[in-house]
């Protein structure tokens, strides 16, 4: 390969902030809020012109999963507010009963009001915005701390000189230019979970398409009664699985593509989110292969549109409305922590002394190669995440938030959600914050004072106390479909069986 010599060139310093929040996705939100909220004066950037991640930019929907299987909402603090928000705006119906895979809830949401709502809560808290703005490299000291930023924008090449990072790029961007250890994808062989594009549909026929379930029921997972589909106020369809195997073999699907028809109900009319491309083999940190991806899926998407317009009623005239700003990257770069989760943390419902966010979501893994998405744990498990994962080896003011915390391909199955992700960020957030103003490295943050602010800001911890006490204004309602049919682990299928 040929190189050239870049020269050495003056950089501007635009911005001396306590806390840096590299990504505004679910995790640098909350990131940003909290360290805020906490006293620090807050810079965070983005490469798009708006926030939120694959909340907003992949149009990833919905949020999963704010309860356990007793209906007790074990995610509260900023993504909880955040979900209040979006319910008070009427771009929300709040969180339901997930009748598609075994968790307790489910929140979808209207991508654009979440784009408003965003905005608006880290306004309030006091974070500055630098958006259109990627994150392209940075220094670290013989110290092992990270001195100085460099961002690139339409105003040019600039410099930041934070007090501390919080990296929430999703693909531990910060940590890679940085050179501190990471590893990607699946242990055995680095191999990571598939992208979808996900994308909007419109003009879907609502009373047609619950006709057609509830004529077609044997072809939907667990095979919802009327009562169930009428009951639902955000949809969910899963299945088709059978005629989907038989359209690959005749050409009529598209062969790479997700071998089901899974979406989910949107609260403008007749708009779903459809999550059915996928493409295996992609490293979404190559951007060879991203390319390759956007414009795949993209053929993908039409192909399932048509398919859905063809196949189930409701839908006939139902058109695209847009797609994602860029493909879902599921699982790229997980960093070397001083700690790593493990699949049998998330099983067996571990607590940490250093826990500073909780996470109930099943193990998710969509398949590197072959065809079946497999579901462990079943959202029965609350388990903490330890701070010690949001530690990078060898470097000193720097935390990571978000997908890319240090777990393994496993844990990671679970960890990966929206809501345990903007909960992993409040509490990276509330420790820079801390670290920042006691002058302390991020090791030595006392992570009992963390677990302590944010029970008091509203987070919920695996604490004795909190354990047993449920707040009854935040137990999930019977408000979406009974599930007492299906093999769900909600609250309402356990009430009934
Ligand atoms: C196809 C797909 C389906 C999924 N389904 C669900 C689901 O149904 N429910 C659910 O809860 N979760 C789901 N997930 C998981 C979830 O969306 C992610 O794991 C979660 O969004 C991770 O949050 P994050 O904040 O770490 O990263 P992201 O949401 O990816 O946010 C990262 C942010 O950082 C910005 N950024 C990245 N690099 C830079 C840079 N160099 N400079 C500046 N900015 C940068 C990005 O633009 C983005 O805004 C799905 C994921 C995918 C891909």
């Amino acid at each position: 390969m040929n190189y050239i010599e870049e020269p050495a060139r003056r950089i501007p310093v635009v911005a001396e902030p306590d806390v840096l929040v590299v990504g505004g996705g679910p995790a640098g939100i909350g990131a940003a809020v909290a360290a805020a909220r906490n006293g620090a004066k807050v810079l965070l950037i983005e490469r798009y012109g708006f926030v939120g991640g694959n909340l907003t930019v992949a149009m990833v929907n919905p949020m999963f999963t704010f309860h356990d299987i007793q209906g007790k909402q074990v995610i509260r603090g900023v993504a909880g507010e955040l979900v209040d928000r979006l319910v008070a705006k009427t771009v929300s119906p709040g969180h339901v009963t997930d009748l598609t895979f075994d968790n307790a809830s489910m929140s979808p949401f209207d991508p654009e009001g979440m784009k408003l709502v965003l905005f608006e809560l880290l306004e309030e808290a006091g974070v500055e915005l630098m958006l259109h703005t990627t994150f392209a490299d940075a220094y670290t000291d013989d110290q092992g701390r990270v001195t100085g930023v460099i961002v690139e924008n339409k105003s040019g090449r600039q410099a930041i000189h934070p007090k501390l990072v919080i990296d929430c790029s999703a693909d531990a961007d910060v940590v890679a230019r940085i050179g501190a250890p990471f590893v990607k994808g699946r242990e055995s062989d680095g191999a990571m979970q598939p992208v979808t594009l996900f994308y909007r549909v419109a003009g879907v026929d609502i009373p047609g398409l619950k006709a057609w379930m509830k004529a077609n029921r044997q072809l939907l997972k667990d095979a919802p009664t009327d009562e169930e589909i009428d009951a639902q106020s955000a949809l969910a369809f899963l299945g088709m699985k059978e005629i989907i195997k038989q359209a690959m073999e005749n050409g009529d699907y598209p062969k790479d593509a997700a071998p089901r028809i899974l979406m989910y109900e949107l609260p403008q009319q007749g708009q779903f989110a459809v999550n059915c491309t996928r493409l295996q083999g992609i490293d979404g940190t190559n951007v060879a292969d991203l390319t390759r991806a956007e414009v795949e899926t993209r053929k993908q998407a039409w192909a399932v549109t048509e398919f859905m317009k063809r196949h189930i009623g409701g839908f006939e005239q139902a058109y695209m409305l847009d797609t994602g700003v860029q493909v879902g990257v599921r699982e790229t770069r997980h960093i070397v922590g001083d700690y790593t989760m493990t699949e049998d943390d998330v099983l067996s419902s571990r607590a940490f002394e250093d826990g500073i966010a909780c996470g109930t979501f099943a193990i998710d893994i969509h398949p590197p190669e072959g065809e079946q998405q497999v579901f462990t744990g079943s959202g029965k498990a609350v388990y903490e995440i330890p701070y010690r994962s949001l530690l990078p080896q060898g470097v000193h003011n720097v935390l990571v938030a978000g997908r890319c915390i240090s777990a393994t391909h496993n844990a990671f199955g679970s960890v990966r959600v929206m809501a345990t992700a903007m909960g992993i960020g409040q509490g990276a957030g509330t420790a820079g914050a801390l670290a920042v103003k006691r002058g302390l490295t991020t090791r030595e943050v006392d992570a009992g004072e963390v677990r302590r602010l944010l029970l008091e800001q509203g987070q919920y911890l695996m604490t004795e106390e909190a354990a047993t006490v449920i707040d009854e204004s935040l137990r999930l309602l019977k408000s979406d479909g009974s599930g007492g049919t299906a093999s769900h682990h909600n609250p309402f299928a356990k009430q009934s069986s």
